[in-house]
C-alpha cells in the first residue's frame, strides 16, 4: 500500500465515506480540520510554553490537542460523524474563544472569528449552523461591547498581517472546498441518474431491455421508417411449453432458462437490432433496418441455436417465432398484431417454427 492509498484510506475512514457517499465531503473536512487543529494546538502550546510566563495557556493548548486527537481516534473507531462534527465545533469554539480572549483586539486577532460560520454551517448543516453561529456571534458581540472600552487601537504589525492573511487563506480554502464538494455532489447525482436510467429500461431477470424500452424503440423506429418507406421488421419469440418446465423443475430453474435464452438472443443480434423481454417467456427483436427476409433469416439463426443447446437438467428447449414487416399506413399496434398472428400460426404448425407475415 503506497502513501496515496494510505492517505485516501485514512481520509475516507477505510472506505466508509467513499467519494460518492453523501457524507464524503463532511468526513473529509472533519478529518483534515482535526489534524490541522491538533497541529495548531501543539505549535501554539510550544510557542506559549516558551513565550508566556503563566503555564495556564500552554496547558490549555495541550489539553485541546489531546481532546482533538481523541476526537479523531473516536471518529475512526466509531464512524460517528454526527457526534464528531459537534465535538470538533466545540473544540473550535473553545480554541477561538481562548484565542480571542487572550489576544483581544491586539494584532487584529478577532479576524479569526470569520472562519467560524463557514466551518459550522458546513459540518453541522443549516439548522444547527444557524444556532451555533447565532449563539457564538452574540457572545462575541457582548464580549466586544464589554471589553472594547479598555482596548487600545490595534497596531498593524507582522502579527496583524499574519492574522489577517491566515484568516483569508482559511476562508479561501473553505470556499474552494465547498466548490469541490458541490462538484462531487453533482457528479454523484449524475452517476445515480445514469444508474436509474439503466434500471428503468432493463428487465431485472434477464438484463435485456424491458417492455417500457421496447415500446419506446418501436415508436422511434416506426417514426424513422417514414411510413415504412425504409425496411423495418419485428420478431416475437415464445418459448415452447415453458409452463411444463416450471411445473417439472420449479420456478427457479425456469428463471435460469430465461436467462440462458436471453443470453443467446443478446449474442445473436447485431447492428441496429434491439432485443427485449416482451412479457413472461416472450421476447421481441426490433430490426429497424431489416426487411422480412432478413428478419426471417435472423429468426432461423436464433431458433437453431436454441434447439441445438443443451439446457442441463431441462434438456432440449425449442422456441416459436412470428415475424412481421412494416407496410404503408402501419401503426405499432397493427405491426404487433401481425407478428402475434404469425407466432400463433408457428405454434399451430407444431412449434419450433418460424412464421413470417407477408413472405
Ligand atoms: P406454449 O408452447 O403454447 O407457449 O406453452 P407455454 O407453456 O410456454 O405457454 P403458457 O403461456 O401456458 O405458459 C407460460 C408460462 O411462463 C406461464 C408462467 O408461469 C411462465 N412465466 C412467465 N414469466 C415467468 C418468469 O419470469 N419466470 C418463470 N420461471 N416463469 C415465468
Ligand atoms: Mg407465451
Ligand atoms: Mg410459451
Amino acid at each position: 500500500m503506497n502513501l496515496k492509498d494510505k492517505w485516501s484510506g485514512f481520509i475516507t475512514n477505510k472506505g466508509k465515506y467513499s467519494k460518492y457517499d453523501p457524507d464524503y465531503s463532511k468526513a473529509y473536512l472533519l478529518n483534515i480540520s482535526l489534524i490541522v487543529m491538533s497541529l495548531a494546538f501543539f505549535v501554539y502550546g510550544i510557542i506559549n510554553l516558551v513565550a508566556t510566563v503563566t503555564p495556564v495557556i500552554p496547558i490549555l493548548n495541550f489539553i485541546l490537542m489531546i481532546a482533538t486527537i481523541a476526537t479523531l481516534i473516536y471518529f475512526h473507531a466509531t464512524n460517528n460523524l454526527n457526534i464528531c462534527t459537534i465535538l470538533s465545533v466545540i473544540l473550535l469554539t473553545v480554541f477561538l474563544s481562548s484565542f480571542i480572549y487572550i489576544v483581544g483586539n491586539n494584532f487584529y486577532g478577532l479576524f479569526w472569528f470569520a472562519t467560524y460560520p463557514p466551518y459550522v454551517y458546513f459540518l453541522l448543516g443549516r439548522k444547527r449552523g444557524h444556532i451555533a453561529t447565532f449563539l457564538y456571534s452574540a457572545t462575541i458581540f457582548v464580549y466586544i461591547l464589554i471589553s472594547s472600552r479598555q482596548w487600545e487601537p490595534a497596531l498593524f504589525s507582522v502579527h496583524s498581517f499574519l492574522n489577517i492573511f491566515g484568516t483569508i487563506i482559511c476562508l479561501a480554502l473553505m470556499v474552494m472546498y465547498y466548490e469541490k464538494s458541490k462538484e462531487y455532489a453533482y457528479e454523484s447525482l449524475m452517476m445515480k441518474n445514469k444508474e436509474l436510467e439503466v434500471i428503468s429500461v432493463t428487465d431485472r431477470l434477464t438484463g435485456l431491455y424491458n417492455r417500457y424500452m421496447i415500446d419506446e424503440v418501436l415508436y422511434q423506429s416506426l417514426k424513422k421508417s417514414k411510413d415504412c418507406e425504409k425496411p423495418f421488421s419485428i420478431i416475437i419469440a415464445d418459448i415452447d411449453f415453458f409452463k411444463t418446465i416450471n411445473d417439472n423443475f420449479g420456478h427457479l430453474v425456469g428463471d435460469k432458462v430465461l436467462v440462458e435464452i436471453a443470453d443467446i438472443f443478446k449474442s445473436a443480434i447485431s447492428g441496429t437490432d434491439i432485443v427485449g423481454r416482451w412479457g413472461g417467456e416472450e421476447f421481441m427483436i426490433i430490426c429497424p433496418e431489416k426487411n422480412i427476409i432478413e428478419a426471417n433469416k435472423l429468426a432461423v439463426y436464433i431458433k437453431d441455436k436454441i434447439a441445438k443447446k443443451d439446457f442441463g437438467i431441462v434438456g432440449k428447449i425449442t422456441m416459436s417465432f412470428g415475424a412481421a414487416a412494416c407496410s404503408k399506413g402501419e401503426t405499432i399496434d397493427s405491426l404487433i398484431r401481425k407478428a402475434d398472428n404469425s407466432l400463433f400460426k408457428a405454434k399451430k404448425q407444431g412449434r419450433n417454427k418460424i412464421n413470417s407475415y407477408q413472405i
